[in-house]
């Protein structure tokens, strides 16, 4: 027997919790299918910023997030190459006493949108793996899937999102999987106890360090007096390197300027390592039948790293645009065109921003001068804390205006 739904979503992350979240409380039928067992970690910086926050917001889940485990941050903290060093507090709430940004480990955060999923009607299957679209006549008509127990079964729907992260089956199926170096970062993390020197209000800490530009090794105090400790790096210079991530990671704890802030820490995970496509180059995010979003689409920020609150944005325009696709009776290519349009509208001018801070990143004094300059320049300052917090503030970083003022003041 073929199960029929209105809606099916592959992938139970932050992208595809809040589009079945969504779609579920519009009184929709929809399957949700998950390889993993939950609760899940997934491999992460675990930062959520004010944009993460936002959609958080917006799903009404802010007092039960806040209720968890996780660790409020009032700013964050860059140095340079040749070590200058600055730290800027996340812009205009600083005034505010609820921390603009916070972190906290994805096992926890993810099991809060996956809740929400379940509690809003949502079939939620878990352990449940995708391998395959059904299609007819060109169009997505469903999903091939594998039980816990192996049995392979189908389901259909009018329309499949892909919200299966980085490794996307659903735009592997759509012929989409190749992958360009040049807009993907790799990044390996772990855990640790017992890291000192963290700032009082908890910054977060992103270090250029000469052997990792272009990317950064990054420092995220936790709760319980935890580390998420990584480093990232495109993948083009990884390859043109040959550099090795883990080793790569195990080298800069013992680098003279973070040694003494990790003499008595404890690694207490594996380091492990997973990709982050990156939004210069995104994927297209519908057809016939099907949508994507989140990193299945390929919009992670080039620049931060940062890739929740994409993942959860795009899943809230994806339920609004399958809510105007039922009205219509229409699920076409040309019908989701529109979906992509608003994606791109919304994103496009970030990403650009992004991509040209992660090129401009290559060149050592550069990066050097703009950490610098932001340590005295209010105005610097602020335009670099609005990356992570107050996205309309970003179009400032935009206009050539504003570098000539910083770097001539
Ligand atoms: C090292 C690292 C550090 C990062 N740091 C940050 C950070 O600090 N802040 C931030 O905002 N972002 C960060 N990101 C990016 C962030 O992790 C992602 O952007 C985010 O998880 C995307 O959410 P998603 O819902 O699209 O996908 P995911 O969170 O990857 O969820 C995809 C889900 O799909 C399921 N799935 C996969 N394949 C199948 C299948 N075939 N069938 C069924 N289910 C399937 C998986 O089990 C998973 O639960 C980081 C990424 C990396 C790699």
């Amino acid at each position: 027997m073929v199960e029929q739904f209105d809606a099916i979503v592959v992938g139970a992350g932050p992208g595809g919790a809040t589009t079945s979240t969504l779609l579920a409380r519009q009184g929709k039928k929809v399957l949700v299918l998950d390889q993993s067992d939950w609760p899940r970690d997934k491999i992460c910086g675990d930062g959520i910023s004010g944009k993460s926050m936002d959609a958080i917001k917006a799903l009404g889940l802010e007092d039960r997030l806040r209720a968890n485990e996780s660790l409020g941050s009032w700013g964050v903290t860059f140095s340079g190459p040749y070590g200058d060093e600055v730290s800027i507090p996340f812009g205009k709430q600083i005034a505010g006493k609820i921390a603009p940004g916070f972190v906290c480990a994805r096992e926890v955060f993810d099991q809060v949108l996956f809740d929400a999923s379940v509690e809003s009607g949502a079939d939620v299957r878990i352990r449940t793996t995708v391998t395959n679209l059904l299609r007819e006549d060109g169009k997505v008509v469903g999903v091939r899937y594998k039980t816990p127990e192996k049995e392979v079964r189908e389901a259909r729907a009018p329309i499949v999102i892909g919200a299966d992260g980085a490794y996307s089956v659903v735009a592997r199926e759509l012929g989409m999987d190749q992958l360009d170096e040049k807009h993907y970062v790799a990044a390996v993390r772990a855990y640790f106890e017992g890291v000192s020197g963290f700032s009082e209000g908890n910054f977060i800490e992103l270090h250029f360090v000469d052997e990792v530009i272009p990317g950064y090794f990054w420092i995220f105090p936790m709760d319980n007096g935890k580390a998420n400790v990584g480093v990232g790096m495109l993948s083009s210079e990884i390859k043109k390197r040959d550099v090795r991530l883990k080793p790569l990671l195990d080298e800069m704890i013992k680098l003279p300027k973070f040694a003494e802030r990790f003499k008595d820490a404890r690694q207490i995970s594996p380091t492990k390592g997973w990709g982050l496509p990156v939004g210069s180059k995104p994927r297209t995010m519908s057809g016939d039948g099907w949508m994507l979003i989140g990193d299945a689409a390929s919009l992670i920020d080039p620049f931060t790293g940062e890739g929740i609150g994409n993942a959860m944005v795009t899943g809230m325009l994806a339920a609004q645009w399958i809510d105007k696709a039922e009205e219509a009776n229409d699920y076409s290519a040309a019908f989701f065109a529109a979906y992509e349009d608003e994606v791109l509208n919304l994103l496009r001018n970030e990403f650009r921003l992004s991509h040209m801070l992660q090129k401009l990143g290559r060149w050592k004094w550069l990066l050097n001068t703009v950490i610098a300059k932001a340590s005295r320049s209010t105005e610097l300052a602020d335009a670099i804390s609005c990356m992570f917090d107050d996205l309309s503030e970003r179009k400032k970083l935009l206009t050539p205006g504003f570098y000539w003022r910083v770097l001539t003041a």
